[in-house]
């Protein structure tokens, strides 16, 4: 996954994630983070950092446009544990001339800014604080 990807990735989650809180379809961010196994200081992060307003809806009577939003932050929400299970190969150049093949690192929660995924497995520098330079031969 490009650095690029993996932040629109988690910005997609954000804004999924702040719009069931503000429908208090999740009362809490803990309650939320719980359900679609996201890290919990990164959905308390998202949710201490915006108007924090909420605009609750009656669950039992929803109108068609309010379903839509729910169903489909739900949606992205769940692609999480996909995205987890399924993450890309790493990539990086081995000494036998052949690519690594571990899946990318997740993250700690205060690297997501950066994106939940990196963009190499641990071994490789995924879980590194700053960014990986570009090697010159790298030509992925
Ligand atoms: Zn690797």
């Amino acid at each position: 996954m490009k650095p690029e990807q993996s932040r629109d990735f988690t910005e997609r989650l954000e804004k999924a994630a702040l719009s069931l809180l503000k429908m208090e379809v999740f009362r809490k961010p803990d309650d939320l983070a719980r359900r679609f196994g996201l890290p919990l200081p990164v959905v308390r992060y998202w949710w201490r950092h915006s108007d924090q307003e909420t605009e609750p809806v009656d669950v039992s009577t929803l109108s068609p446009k309010q379903a839509k939003i729910i169903r489909r932050a739900t949606q992205t929400l769940e692609g999480w544990e996909k995205v987890k299970r399924y993450r890309p190969e790493c990539g990086a150049a081995l000494n036998n001339g052949k690519r690594c093949k571990n899946s990318v690192a997740i993250r700690p929660p205060e690297g997501w800014n950066r994106g939940c995924l990196a963009d190499r497995c641990r071994m490789h520098g995924g879980l590194a604080r700053r960014e990986r330079k570009k090697k010159v031969n790298d030509d992925e």
